[in-house]
C-alpha cells in the first residue's frame, strides 16, 4: 500500500502516520524528520534546509525532490510506503508521479486529515516534542501533558518546543499550506485517490476512520 498523507502543520497526520506504520508494516517517510536530522547532523543540506525551516517556509523543491527520491531508491518499500509530508506543492506532487512512473508503482489512496486553521493554531503553539529522535513523542501542554513537566514519560529524555512551533512561524507555515499545499486536494480528487478524514477528535477515532477509508 502506497498512500500519501495530506494535512496542515499540526492536523496529527505525523501521529496517524506512526500508528498506521505499526498496521500495515509500511515505512514512514517523512520529510520533515529527514531535514530535522540533517539538520542535526549539520550536514550542508542540513545547513541549507534550516534557513527555510526557521521561517516557516518550504524548503526548495529541487532539494525535496532529491530527498524523496533517494529515499524511495531503497530496497525496503516491497510492502508500501507512506509519505508524510511530501508532496507539499503542485511541483513536488508532480515529480513524484514521475518517480512512481521511473518504479513502476503507483499511489493508491492520498488521505487528508482534515482539522480547521484556529484549531492548529492551538494546537502547535501548546506543543512539545521528544529531544530523543529515536522516541520523538509528541506532547502537549493543554491536551496531552506528561506526567512529569518537561519529560518523556516513554524515555525520560527533556521535551521542548521546536524552532518552527514559535507563533509568527506557526501563521506563516499556515498561510504556506493555504497556498501552496491545499492546491493538492484538488489534484489528488481529480486523480480519484483523495480519501478525506476529520481530523478532530480522539487519535483512536481518527485512526479507525482512516483504516476504514482504506478498506
Ligand atoms: P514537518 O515536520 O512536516 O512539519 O516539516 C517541517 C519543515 O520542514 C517545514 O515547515 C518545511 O520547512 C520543511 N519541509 C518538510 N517537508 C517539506 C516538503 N515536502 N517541502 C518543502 N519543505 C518541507
Amino acid at each position: 500500500m502506497r498512500i500519501v498523507l495530506l494535512g496542515g502543520p499540526g492536523s496529527g497526520k505525523g501521529t496517524q502516520a506512526k500508528k498506521l506504520t505499526d498496521k500495515y508494516r509500511i515505512p514512514q517517510i517523512s520529510t520533515g524528520d529527514i531535514f530535522r536530522a540533517a539538520v542535526k547532523e549539520g550536514t550542508p543540506m542540513g545547513l541549507k534546509a534550516k534557513e527555510y525551516m526557521d521561517k516557516g517556509e518550504l524548503v526548495p523543491d529541487e532539494v525535496v525532490v532529491g530527498v524523496v527520491k533517494e529515499r524511495l531508491a531503497k530496497p525496503d518499500l516491497d510492502k508500501g510506503f507512506m509519505l508524510d509530508g511530501f508532496p507539499r506543492t503542485l511541483g513536488q506532487a508532480q515529480a513524484l508521479d514521475k518517480i512512481m512512473v521511473e518504479i513502476s508503482k503507483m499511489i493508491d489512496h492520498a488521505i487528508l486529515v482534515d482539522v480547521p486553521d484556529e484549531e492548529l493554531m492551538k494546537r502547535l503553539t501548546g506543543r512539545r516534542t521528544c529531544r530523543n529522535s529515536a522516541c520523538g513523542k509528541m506532547y502537549h501542554v493543554m491536551f496531552n501533558r506528561p506526567k512529569k513537566e518537561g519529560i518523556c514519560d516513554a524515555c525520560g529524555s527533556e521535551l521542548y518546543q521546536r524552532d518552527d512551533d514559535s507563533e509568527a512561524t506557526i501563521r506563516e507555515r499556515l498561510n504556506v499550506y493555504a497556498e501552496q499545499t491545499a492546491p493538492l486536494i484538488d489534484y489528488y480528487d481529480k486523480k480519484g485517490l483523495l480519501r478525506r478524514v476529520e481530523g478532530v477528535g480522539p487519535i483512536e477515532g481518527i485512526f479507525s476512520s482512516i483504516v476504514r477509508v482504506l478498506g
